[in-house]
This record gives C-alpha cells, sequence and structure tokens, in this order.
C-alpha cells in the first residue's frame, strides 16, 4: 500500500527541559526529528511533510541536511492544527497517511510494515501497549484502584487510510481538541484496530528519557554490508584509471566510461548494500551519455543514495587485483582520493592489491579486476 507521512514537529518540548525544542535535540549524533524522517523514509514514504514551528525552517534544513523528500510546513498552536496544516500540504498518489510524533524516534519499517497491514481491514491502526503498572486514580479521600483490563497505551506512528482521514478530519467539530488522531476517525465512524505496540517507539518526554534513548540509539539501527566485483580489460594506452588516480602504464584499461574497476566495483559494493540493484541498473552502459565518464560519478551517485534513505558509510575496503601496474606505490593517493569522494575519515577508507601470481586472465595480463565491500549503517 502507498502511503505518505505527517511528522508532527511543532512542539516547544518545555517539559524535556533543554535550550532547543526536544525535536532538534541532538540523539546519538542526529537530530531526534531526524530519526523519524529517515525510518520513514527507508520504509517506503512517497512523501513526508514535517510540521514545524513558525521560524524553525533554518532548524530543519540543518536537521535533515542531504535528505531529500521531505517538505517542512509550519503549525499551529494546538495539535491538531499542525495536523491539518501537515495534511493541507500532502500531494500525490498514495492509499494511506500515517501520523507520527517526533519525539518517538525509533520507529521502523517493521512497524510502518505492521500498519499498513492492518490497514487492509481498516480506516485506522494504532500500535499500542497493555497497560502494565496497576493504575490509580487519586481523588480527596485517596487513591482508588482503577481496572486496567483492555486498556492500551497508545503510540504512534498512527496510520489511516487517506479517505477515512480526510473526511473525519473535515467532520470534526470546530473547538474541540482530539487526544490523537485515531480518536478523530472513531468520531467520524471509522474502525480503528491496535496493532503491536513497541517500547522502541517510547516518547521523549522528560530529561531523563533523553538518557534511556541514548542508550537505546545503537539499538534502533542495522548494519549492511555490500560487496562488489568488476573486471576490465587491458587496450592499447599510455595510463590505467584505478580508484580515481591515473597511474602511467603501457596500457589502458577498455570500458564505456574510463574503465576504472576499483570505482565500479566499490559503486556496486554500496549499492548492494542499500539493496539498489548494480551500477548497470543506474547508468546503462548503452546508454551514450556514460561514454568515456569519470567514474567518480557513479560512487558519488551511489553515496547519494544512501544518504537520501538515512545511510551513513562506515567504512569501505577495494582490493585491486593485478599482476601490473603495481599499486603500493599509488595506495595512499587511492585512500585519499576515495576519502575525498566519499566524504570519509581516511581512516575508513582502505585499498589493497593481490596478484593471482600469473594464473588467469589478470595474470596472464589481460585485464584487471576489483573486489570491494561498503559497510552501511541505516535506520533499521
Ligand atoms: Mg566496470
Amino acid at each position: 500500500m502507498k502511503f505518505a507521512a505527517v511528522i508532527v514537529a511543532a512542539g516547544s518540548g518545555a517539559r524535556a527541559g533543554a535550550e532547543a525544542p526536544k525535536q532538534w535535540r541532538s540523539l546519538a549524533g542526529r537530530a531526534v526529528a531526524r530519526w523519524s524522517l529517515e525510518a520513514l523514509l527507508a520504509a517506503g514514504a512517497q512523501t513526508v511533510v514535517v510540521v514545524i514551528r513558525p521560524g524553525d525552517q533554518a532548524l530543519a534544513e540543518k536537521a535533515f541536511s542531504g535528505l531529500s523528500g521531505w517538505t517542512a510546513v509550519a503549525g499551529g498552536a494546538e495539535r491538531i492544527e499542525s495536523v491539518r496544516a501537515g495534511l493541507a500540504r500532502l500531494g500525490g498518489d498514495f492509499d494511506a497517511v500515517l501520523i507520527h510524533d517526533a519525539a518517538r524516534p525509533f520507529v521502523t519499517a517493521a512497524h510502518v510494515g505492521a500498519l499498513l497491514a492492518a490497514l487492509e481491514a481498516a480506516d485506522g491502526a494504532v500500535p499500542a501497549i497493555a497497560v502494565a503498572d496497576t493504575l490509580k486514580r487519586n481523588g480527596n479521600d485517596g487513591a482508588i484502584t482503577a481496572p486496567r483490563d483492555g486498556l492500551f497505551g497508545a503510540q504512534t506512528p498512527q496510520a489511516f487510510r487517506r479517505a477515512a482521514l480526510t473526511a473525519a478530519y473535515a467532520a470534526w467539530p470546530k473547538g474541540e481538541v482530539p487526544t490523537d488522531d485515531a480518536a478523530v476517525v472513531e468520531r467520524a465512524g471509522g474502525r480503528v484496530v491496535l496493532t503491536a505496540g513497541d517500547p522502541m517507539l517510547m516518547k521523549l518526554t522528560y530529561p531523563e528519557d533523553f538518557v534511556m534513548a541514548e542508550r537505546l540509539a545503537g539499538a534502533a539501527r542495522i548494519t549492511r554490508t555490500g560487496f562488489g566485483y568488476d573486471a576490465h580489460r587491458f587496450g592499447p594506452g599510455a595510463a590505467v584509471w584505478l580508484c580515481g588516480v591515473e597511474i602511467p602504464h603501457d596500457k589502458a584499461l577498455v570500458g564505456h566510461s574510463d574503465a576504472d574497476a576499483g570505482l565500479h566495483a566499490l559503486t556496486d559494493a554500496i549499492l548492494g548494500a542499500i539493496g539498489e540493484g548494480d551500477i548497470g541498473d543506474h547508468f546503462p552502459p548503452s546508454d551514450p551519455q556514460w561514454r568515456g565518464v569519470s567514474s567518480d560519478r557513479f560512487l558519488r551517485h551511489a553515496a547519494g543514495l544512501a544518504a537520501a534513505r538515512g545511510g551513513r558509510l562506515v567504512n569501505v575496503d577495494v582490493t585491486l587485483v593485478c599482476e601490473r601496474p603495481k599499486i603500493k606505490p599509488h595506495r595512499e593517493a587511492m585512500r585519499a582520493r576515495l576519502a575525498e569522494i566519499l566524504d570519509l575519515p581516511l581512516d575508513r577508507v582502505s585499498v589493497k592489491a593481490t596478484t593471482t601470481e600469473g594464473m588467469g586472465f589478470a595474470g596472464r595480463e589481460e585485464g584487471l579486476a576489483a573486489q570491494a565491500v561498503a559497510t552501511v549503517e541505516m535506520p533499521g
């Protein structure tokens, strides 16, 4: 089911007690709101509207730098006004809308998948956890134990069929304040079901919540690995390009682009880590516009796709397989060039070389090969 999302990030966050509103505070190196935006984009949202306080545009642009597929819109004083502003901005072809609070940073594609599945038979779906604590009502006569049977705590994101949500908000009585979006759909007669909630969908409310969230942050990301392999044939020429460095040689590498097997293998490794096919899908050899181009643009494209999905390159490792040219004198220049293209610290970039002791096509110097591994940390 195609879906779009609204992230409500328009609160002043006074209870969290810090200098900046909580949605813009750093959580393990990223703004709290960025966690949700990355996760919803990675889960396949067609578009995400982030509702912010008027005047927070610069904060949003800084927090979301490098991400695409989102727009910001100014919200109102009450949450319902903010949600309405977000819904009004949503456009495009989708069947479902997710509404999410920015203060719940650990949403994942699995949460989204469960909600969308539940929407097959409902107008709305809400992740919820059965109340575990005994409930007390504190009155004038002292505390009274309240029954908790059948009670759940509701979380976000909450998912709705687009038409049902739009109609429900249009029908909501002016001046009344719903406690959440599901309440709006319920009031309009819609059927809302519960999906399994998750303690990881915790809401950051108080200062101590940030201490817990920092500890959980590592568990909310996954590490993905991709592998790449490429080979090119030698032909007449006076230099080869390898890992973005031109090396004088008595032959050249033959290929549609600059035939930089090192960059091609590494591009495929990154595409592999994020599940985006291979270099030929993105830059077909049949397309004349890629003839003779410098392969660093392929690598930048792959790294950009990873970044757009909330991925961060952790490290890359390339192995070049050839008898000649000798790689060792150029290894440090190659590392530096890869680090520059990928905007990575030098110690997270490795270039190695080996021969095949005269065996095979590389051994006979008919051509050379490259292998690469890339590790990418992504939203779970
Ligand atoms: Mg190639």
